[in-house]
């Protein structure tokens, strides 16, 4: 989870640091507990600080801070449930994050997306094969958690659809290259009490080197649609970074990556708790039928 941060309170000015992995208490597949680190690197800095350099939490409230602005905060130690992305919508006890929840905004309960035009310029050498490279990754991942991610070839009259597009992303300030960026926005409107997903999109940077899954022994710097897809899709389903090197959710990406356990656990939380969640129109769980009958033209 990449945004957990600390503020000092006691500091006029609010700095945040990322807790040392020892400020962890406990880490499951649905949860995490982090404490108030005596130590941590600086936002946007590798520098590791401690206690008592004035820049470290040591004492006061923990934040969770998104990049959109929720954010939450606890005394001393928080629960975060998995690395899930979570707001304070609802205030509760002011200790526990709450999970976003995916809602029916297709119409037949869940998301829908189509391949905007620019997709084509991903992988302009094999259009067909790229796209089913995305719906291959968003197939596995409906099969995983029952959460419906539909990419549908038209957008059915009267639905909502979104967008998997190309585009040129730029860079990250340090200069870390962004692949591709898969996003879902929450709005605190559509369920009582509760922050619900809105916006989803999926976006392949196509300033960068992509194959298909169809290819061997892939270069270093050319990089698998499918396997991109599989993470991005994750954030899509609210999840967010991990420290663990190796996981899908870490983020640094891997073309061996795949679906993880981990991921997957996080996944159907997030789909379960949707599912179940007291909304006028709560997502809808269940197999895709575009994905069990696989289309016969590429
Ligand atoms: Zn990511």
């Amino acid at each position: 989870m990449s945004v957990i941060r600390e503020e000092n309170v006691t500091n006029p000015t609010p700095f945040k640091v990322t807790p040392m992995p020892a400020d962890y208490e406990y880490w499951t597949n649905t949860e995490i507990k982090v404490r108030v680190p005596t130590a941590g690197w600086l936002v946007n800095n590798n520098n590791i600080i401690s206690g008592p350099e004035p820049a470290v939490a040591v004492t006061g409230r923990i934040a969770v801070r998104n990049p959109d602005g929720y954010d939450d905060t606890g005394d001393n130690e928080l629960i975060i449930q998995f690395a899930q992305f979570n707001s304070v919508f609802n205030l509760g006890s002011g200790n526990q994050s709450f999970p976003r929840k995916l809602i029916d905004r297709s119409g037949n309960g869940g998301y829908y997306l189509v391949f905007d035009p620019s997709f084509n310029d991903v992988h302009p050498q094999n259009i067909p094969d790229a796209k089913q490279d995305v719906i291959d990754a968003f197939c596995e991942w409906n099969a995983e958690t029952a959460a419906k991610l539909e990419i549908v070839e038209n957008c059915p009259t009267g639905s909502i659809c979104f967008k998997v597009s190309g585009e040129v992303l730029p860079n990250l300030p340090n200069g870390t290259v962004v692949l591709a960026a898969g996003g879902s926005n929450p709005s605190g409107t559509s369920c009582t009490g509760e922050t619900v997903i809105v916006l989803v999109s999926l976006k392949f940077n196509t300033s960068q080197d992509w194959i298909t899954s169809s290819v061997q022994n892939p270069l270093p710097n050319e990089n698998i649609i499918k396997n991109t897809a599989y993470h991005e899709v994750a954030h899509m389903l609210q999840l967010g970074h991990v420290y663990n090197e190796g996981s899908l959710m870490h983020p640094m990406y891997e073309n061996d990556q795949i679906i993880d356990v981990d991921a997957i656990a996080g996944g159907t939380h997030v789909s379960n708790v949707s599912a179940n969640t007291a909304c006028a129109n709560p997502l809808q769980q269940g197999l895709i039928a575009s994905c069990m009958n696989p289309a016969t033209e590429k």
